[in-house]
């Protein structure tokens, strides 16, 4: 079978999914290791039989469920090469619009941010590859979604600071490295109410519920961020957060109740609230 040929093959078997072409372009890119334009520049080129039983288990499975994400184990974000795995959550196009408003509000000059919640390490490593001074810090409670984000710091030559821990515990410093107050913190944690019946559908029930899920209807880890962040932030520090598209005004009462000033929400892609913001006093 020519590239050509799979191509159309797996369109066809995913076109009841969302985006069959990207998804039969990074089945085929993955499979073949060669970026997307090779792909339209031999398209006569044949597989393998030992590439064709790769990308027909690949296909089965997909029908059965699992994210394209889980089955190559890389999904790109900020046009960063992230390995992913079952750990943690596949980063979501929608958080690149975090790391916009993180990136128009960072402070000129060296300076800190954390990341809380990392996962794969995605919104860490996007601002860590556009702010090469700045030093980013990443916590997750999850051991391996931690080992995850120092696998793609590493991989992708992007040093930041993962430590293992719940929230903020792992910067009270026992000993002697102290954490540093940081100039913004950043996080898109759990916050899908256990009871949306989304959760039973698509990629998301492929995904670690400690990823997506949090008590009080989804608000539970928001509020203890919210509380926590100011102990950790200098004076005009930042705190942005991604939340439900119906979370807006709640996550906005929850920063104004606890003094953050000008709080603002702003839209994904889909035109959905998306991201609430705040700083604290200068
Ligand atoms: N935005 C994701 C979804 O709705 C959830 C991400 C999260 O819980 N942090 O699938």
């Amino acid at each position: 079978m020519q590239i050509q040929q799979a191509r159309a093959h797996i369109m066809a078997t995913l076109a009841g999914g969302e985006s069959p072409r990207a998804d039969a372009d990074a089945l085929l890119c993955h499979l073949l290791e060669c970026r997307r334009s090779y792909l339209m520049t031999w398209p006569e080129r044949e597989l393998d039989a030992a590439q064709l039983a790769t990308l027909q288990g690949w296909l089965e499975r997909r029908l059965n469920g699992e994210p394209i994400a889980h089955l190559i184990g890389e999904r790109e974000f900020w046009s960063l090469p992230l390995k992913v795995s079952p750990a943690t959550l596949i980063p979501r196009p929608d958080t690149e619009v975090l790391v916009e408003q993180a990136l128009g509000r960072l402070p000129a000059g060296p300076c800190a941010v954390l990341d809380l919640g990392t996962g794969t390490g995605a919104i860490a490593l996007a601002l860590k590859s556009e702010r090469p001074d700045a030093d980013v810090w990443a916590v997750d409670r999850m051991p391996a979604a931690a080992a995850l984000a120092r696998a793609n710091s590493a991989a992708l030559g992007l040093p930041i600071e993962v430590r293992d821990g719940s929230w903020f515990e792992p910067l009270v410093e026992p000993s002697s490295s102290k954490a540093p107050r940081f100039a913004m913190i950043v996080s898109n944690p759990p916050y899908i109410d256990g009871a949306d019946p989304h959760l039973d559908e698509g990629d998301v029930r492929f995904e670690p519920r400690s990823a997506l899920v949090a008590d009080e209807q989804g608000l539970a880890d928001i509020r203890l961020i919210v509380a926590g962040a100011p102990a950790h932030l200098l004076p005009g520090g930042w705190l942005l957060l991604e939340h439900g598209w119906q979370q807006g005004e709640a996550v906005r009462q929850l920063l104004l109740q606890q003094g953050y000033l000008q709080v603002e929400t702003v839209r994904d892609y889909g035109d959905n609230e998306r991201v609430t913001l705040g700083r604290l006093a200068q």
